[in-house]
């Protein structure tokens, strides 16, 4: 018989002492019904991944991997986000683990979903996408921004799946290829994607917070928003390029027709020079600023030391 796979269930908490009390132990419910159906192994974690709290998160972690061997937490030496947060603890568990869920620790997410990601992994899908089947429980704003986001994403040519956030299954394979990622500003949703790998959806209906307040308050939606496009994509660079194109062709029929409206002597000395200058110069100038953000944006990709290629399968072993 095949060895059952060990989930580790990663769940990053900032601040999060009041829902804590409830949601932790209905994942170890899910855990433990996981486990008692057969479908993973005895030695899986709820791994908690305290993201700097200022409140008594970390203290709660500590109490509850005392009373259960199943709840374990490491914590972060300061907030660095919920991105960081989750790949440190994704990071930590790759060694230790054959399957990774990543969850919110606020209830919102359906836990009952993962029955069929694990049933997906066991299936043979390295990555299994949790997608959200409708917006309700959002406040119009959220489902509002949330869906032009995703618009503009994709507009911008960077690869995310609709309406899927941060709850999914990573495979220890797919977890030691992200490794492998080494970029500082992240966007987990869009580098999954890129690393490839089988892949596929699962379906579920997202409530309400549970108890506490959103940590992801306007400022960080932005933040994140801004970080996904530029870390995903170069097109804004292009976009200058190409306006610089165009400003450039606009110039230059300003320039003839300043020149042609000074041959047929309708205008003040100096104007058709100074108009000239100033059209040929702003032309210019955007198409330089085009070609050197064209640079920057390779330069920008080199730094980042992605794996140019990832290999999923062999005909021999390694
Ligand atoms: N989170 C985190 N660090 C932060 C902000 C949030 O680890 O700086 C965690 C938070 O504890 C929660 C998850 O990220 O488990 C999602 O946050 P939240 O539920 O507040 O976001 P929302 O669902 O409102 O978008
Ligand atoms: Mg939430």
């Amino acid at each position: 018989m095949v060895q059952k796979p060990v989930l580790y269930i990663v769940i990053p908490c900032y601040n999060e002492q009041e829902v804590l009390p409830i949601t932790a132990p209905m994942f170890l419910k899910k855990l433990t019904q996981l486990i008692g159906d057969g479908l993973i192994a005895e030695g899986s974690r709820i791994m908690f991944v305290n993201d700097g709290s200022s409140d008594g998160t970390w203290e709660l972690i500590r109490a509850l991997s005392e009373e259960n061997e199943h709840y374990i937490g490491i914590s972060q030496s300061r907030n660095r986000g919920h991105q960081n947060a989750l790949l440190a603890g994704l990071m930590e568990a790759k060694e230790l683990c054959d399957i990774s869920i990543s969850i919110d620790c606020d209830g919102q997410d359906d836990i009952n979903a993962m029955d069929k990601m694990v049933a997906a992994y066991l299936d043979g899908c390295d990555v299994v996408y949790g997608v959200r089947s409708s917006r309700e429980t959002d406040s119009f704003f959220k489902r509002t921004t949330a869906q032009c986001f995703y618009k503009l994403l994709s507009k911008m040519g960077a690869e995310v799946v609709y309406n899927h956030a941060d709850y999914r299954l990573l495979s220890a394979r797919v977890l030691s290829q992200l490794a492998n990622f080494k970029e500082v500003n992240l966007f987990l949703r869009g580098m999954v994607p890129l690393v490839g790998f089988k892949s596929t959806c699962v379906e579920y209906v997202r409530a309400e917070r549970l108890a506490g307040r959103s940590k992801y308050p306007l400022k960080k939606m932005l933040s994140l928003a801004a970080d996904g496009i530029t870390s995903l994509s170069v097109k804004p660079l292009r976009l200058i390029t190409s306006f610089g194109v165009f400003v450039a062709v606009l110039s230059f029929i300003g320039v003839i027709w300043a020149i042609v409206s000074a041959l047929c002597g309708e205008t003040v000395a100096g104007w058709a020079s100074t108009t000239c200058i100033v059209c040929f110069v702003g032309g210019v100038q955007l198409i330089c600023l085009g070609i050197i953000g064209e640079y920057i944006g390779k330069i920008y990709l080199e730094t980042k030391g992605r794996p140019r290629y990832i290999i999923s399968d062999r005909t021999y072993d390694e």
